[in-house]
């Protein structure tokens, strides 16, 4: 082999320049300087490699030494990843500080799962059987909620030439050893290597049936995202994307959720884990954190890290998918992200495109949402990658190439409005401008699984806040008493949609989540109360001023607040009511 020698050339922030180093490939990592920072070759241009360095460059200088690993940028899949931190290389943060102290010192780069940890594993396979790949051969208690799959990794199948009996093992171990088709022996041990910017294969994929219920009633009712489905959450600032982001980290039905805090402020990231440790998933009872894997990379932490922090995770996702496990992704924010690409293509002096951003933020977009998916594991299992992305456009202009892009490859959007939000209207998801295009994917799941009355109750519940919209306009102009009575009370039936159902409050102990029961249950008594009243406007000539004094309206709002999830028989009182209700 010749001397494999190669010097740093030139260093503009985190990219760094290489000469005459032939035997570097794309995607490759590599360790740069003496300090041995974590690298990536991204570019090659006649006799120079452009690589971008995944921490600080700072105090690095031209001639200190490149050295190859012959391997792409990967992340380590194995037992242990769940209810950890790590940053946007896998690098387990809790493990840096403890090596560094609070700040991060360079060149760190511990196993991203605890290789010396004992696992109880419990062998499924037998000696001399084939298997395809991805294959389950064990499964190992990961947490209290998730049972780690062993399978074989995505490239290797054949027939089992060795396997272990059930019993204590490491990450080190090999657990079993795998003959392939021409012959080879391939160890297979509890852990395995894939590139985070390939996707890992899967059979199929499977159409879109089946809802991720959040427990947000705007978003469960009027603009339902699918498992293995997309959503963006564009909104400017302080119009409540994290807050968004967090509760359907807290609330949201997957299996596994990924959150990953990308470019926004540190102390974000923290309260997640405070928050997050204090609570218990509804579905299992047990500690949140035994679901979550948080991937930080902070606007104080190195650009280049935020711009691979989206593919850690969803390769991160796409391993637990295979499992058969439901994985949901928040990213906050894919804008943060878009300007690390922008910043790197810049130092490369690109082309700019659209407001500087490089030519290829649409298709980067694309790629990464292509990996949401519900589909056929190549070991047979059902799995999905479900993706909400929240955009944080400049002065909530949604005109901006990241939002519009987005759109363009996103099936829910639920855009965030700046005037909603300063009245306090949470979530401020506006009713009139978001859309989902999975609830017809969705409708033979609500009638089997909810009701068949659920879709005609959410479609008028639709129809009326557009007419309330259509109302507003000669309001504006006139004002509301000049209106006939039946329109009066949409405007009044529409205020309680908005209130009672729209409105939700994330820190009311009854209303931060809301079961699809009981939400189906608030859209049937709204309705049936607009039914009552308008019977009582139109055969008995009430006025609705006199059917708002009765409080009805606010009795029917405040159901939120006092009507337990559990305690759902509570509506036969409301129900009740409104049928007594006389003038
Ligand atoms: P962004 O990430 O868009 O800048 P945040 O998610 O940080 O905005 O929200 C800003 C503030 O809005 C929060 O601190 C909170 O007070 C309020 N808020 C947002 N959503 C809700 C909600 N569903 N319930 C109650 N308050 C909310
Ligand atoms: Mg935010």
């Amino acid at each position: 082999m010749t001397d494999r020698k190669a010097f740093i050339y030139g260093i503009n922030g985190p990219v760094v320049t290489v000469k005459n180093a032939p035997w570097l490939m794309m995607k490759e990592m590599v360790f740069v300087g003496e300090e041995r920072l974590i690298g990536e070759v991204i570019a090659i241009h006649g006799d120079s490699t452009i690589i971008q360095v995944y921490e600080e460059t700072s105090g690095v200088k031209i001639g200190e030494p490149v050295e190859t690993t012959g391997a792409p940028m990967s992340v380590t899949l194995g037992p242990g990843l769940i209810g950890n931190i790590f940053d946007g290389i896998e690098r387990p943060l809790r493990t840096i500080k403890d090596m560094s102290g609070a700040f991060i010192s360079r060149g760190l780069r511990p196993d991203a799962v605890d290789m010396d940890k004992t696992w109880e594993v419990k062998i499924t396979a037998k000696q001399g059987e084939e298997v395809t790949a991805c294959a389950v051969i064990g499964e190992i208690q990961e947490t209290s909620i998730i049972v780690n799959k062993v399978m074989l990794p995505p490239d290797v199948s054949g027939t089992i030439e060795e396997i272990v009996s059930s019993g204590s093992y490491t990450c080190r171990d090999t657990i079993c050893k795998v003959k392939t088709a021409d012959g080879e022996i391939k160890d297979v041990k509890l852990v395995q290597e894939w590139p985070i910017r390939t996707p890992r294969p899967n059979l199929k994929r499977e159409p879109i049936s089946v809802p991720l219920v959040t427990g947000q009633r705007v978003i469960d009712i009027l603009f339902p995202l699918a498992k293995g489905g997309t959503a963006a959450i564009p909104g400017g600032f302080g119009t409540g994307k994290t807050m968004t982001q967090h509760q359907l980290a807290k609330w949201s039905d997957a299996d596994i959720i990924i959150y990953i805090g990308c470019g926004e402020r540190g102390n974000e990231m923290t309260q997640v884990l405070e928050d997050f440790s204090g609570l218990t998933d509804p579905k299992s009872g047990q500690p949140l954190m035994n679901r979550t894997l948080l991937i930080a990379n902070t606007s104080n932490m190195p650009v280049a890290a935020r711009e691979a922090s989206i593919y850690t995770g969803i390769t991160l996702a796409e391993y637990y998918r295979d499992m058969g496990y439901h994985v949901a992704i928040m990213a906050d924010s894919t804008s943060r992200w878009a300007e690390a690409l922008r910043e790197i293509s810049g130092r490369l002096e690109e082309m700019p495109a659209e407001e500087g951003f490089p030519a290829y933020l649409p298709s980067r977009l694309s790629e990464f949402y292509e990996r949401a998916g519900y589909v056929k594991t190549l070991n047979g299992n059902e799995g999905s990658v479900t993706l909400i992305g929240a955009v944080s456009p400049q002065g909530g202009d949604f005109s901006e190439p990241v939002t519009q892009n987005t759109k363009r490859f996103t099936r829910c959007f639920w855009g965030l409005d700046k005037s909603l939000a300063y009245a306090r209207h949470y979530p401020a998801i506006n009713w009139l401008t978001s859309y989902s295009e999975y609830t017809d994917d969705l409708a033979p799941w609500y009638n089997e699984n909810v009701s068949e009355g659920f879709l005609p109750a959410r479609n008028e519940i639709v129809r009326i806040l557009r007419e309330e919209s259509s109302l507003m306009d000669i309001v504006k102009l006139i004002g509301a008493d000049v209106l006939p009575e039946d329109q009066k009370l949409v405007l009044e039936i529409a205020r309680v949609i908005r209130i009672g159902i729209l409105q939700q409050n994330a820190y009311h102990m009854n209303d931060t989540y809301v079961p699809l029961s009981k939400q189906f249950m608030m859209i049937k008594v709204v309705l049936y109360l607009y039914e009552k009243c308008r019977k009582l406007v139109a055969e008995e000539s009430i006025p609705v001023s006199l059917i708002r004094e009765s409080g009805i309206f606010e009795t029917v709002i405040k159901i939120k607040y006092d009507i337990e999830n559990d305690k759902l028989e509570k509506f036969d009182d409301i129900f009740e009511k409104i049928d007594e209700l006389e003038f």
